[in-house]
């Protein structure tokens, strides 16, 4: 079994984003710009918003974090983002989900400038990556791909299925392996009988947040598990999906938790955040 190394991975990324920084700047005597929009006071919200800053800093990035409320009204919002459409030194808008309830957030995803989405959330990205066109692509699944050929990795006719089907994750997951030529099957909570399905997977792809879900009984000799899921333990552990111990002895290449995933979501909104930047240079030349 071999470790698909996220973190490793993602410093090799963060670097060559801190040259591609440092290009942009000499070329156009700008920085690339990134804007988070922050609301209510979940700590984990905050935590990520916080890597995501640290990060930003790290490469050179200008980034600034609208923090609000969480009862703050849709119209506080939608004009934050007007503000941040318009403004030339963001190139990119980034809105921590989840929203409170009160807030519209299909509403709010569309109301981002598509050349600034760089989480691809934007039903604009989400019909240029479900038609195989170049645009925005969301961060985590995208940074899977990149570990998939950082290891030689091809999908290109392997049966894969992806666990979870949101529109953050599952469903990006599963149009990015279909772009590749994989054969892709998306399972969900209404799924009958998981294990039928990914004990006939070559590569399972598994993002829903329930601890141990993937249990060894229900992978095959030799697969490949990438392990999307973030959870807590009772030990306050960081886990994945995948019961890590038992599915290691009998996979072919599997993503810890942490160190897998986690760290190319960031490394790939780092990546959005310079294509973003170098495409809207290129528009106001
Ligand atoms: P979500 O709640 O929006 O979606 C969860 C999906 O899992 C749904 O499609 C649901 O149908 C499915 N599901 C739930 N229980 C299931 C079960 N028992 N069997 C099969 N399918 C089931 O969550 P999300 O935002 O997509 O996040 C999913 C997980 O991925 C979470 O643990 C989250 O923390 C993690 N995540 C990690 C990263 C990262 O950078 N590694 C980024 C985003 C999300």
């Amino acid at each position: 079994m071999q470790l698909l190394d996220g973190k490793t991975l993602s410093v090799k990324i963060e670097n060559s984003v801190m040259a591609g920084v440092k290009k942009f700047k000499s070329d156009t005597g700008l920085v690339p710009g990134l804007a988070v929009i922050l609301v209510g006071q979940d700590p984990a919200s905050a935590a990520y918003v916080n890597m995501k800053k640290k990060a930003c800093d790290r490469v050179g990035f200008y980034s600034v974090t609208h923090e609000m409320p969480s009862d703050i009204s849709q119209d506080a919002i939608e004009n934050t983002i007007t503000m941040m459409n318009n403004n030339p030194n963001i190139n990119g808008i980034l809105i921590q989900l989840p929203l409170p309830p009160q807030i519209d957030t299909t509403k709010i995803l569309e109301l981002v400038e598509p050349s600034k989405d760089v989480d691809g959330f934007h039903p604009y990205n989400v019909g240029r990556l479900s038609t195989g066109l170049d645009g925005f692509v969301p961060c985590t699944p995208l940074g899977v791909m990149e570990l998939l050929l950082e290891y030689n990795i091809d999908v290109k006719g392997k049966n894969c299925v992806v666990v979870g089907a949101s529109n953050i994750v599952g469903k990006p997951m599963a149009a990015l392996l279909l772009n590749k030529d994989a054969t892709v099957e998306i399972c969900h909570i209404f799924t009958d009988d998981l294990k039928k399905h990914t004990l006939n997977a070559d590569m399972i792809f598994v993002g829903v947040g329930v601890i141990n879900l993937i249990k060894e009984d229900m992978v095959k000799d030799g697969a490949i598990i990438v392990d999307i899921g973030i959870s807590r333990n009772e030990d306050g552990r960081l886990v994945g999906d995948v019961d890590f111990e038992k599915v290691s002895k009998k996979c072919s290449y599997i993503t810890p938790v942490p160190g897998g995933v986690g760290p190319m979501t960031i490394a790939m909104l780092l990546s959005n955040t310079l294509k973003a930047a170098q495409i809207q240079s290129h528009k106001r030349v």
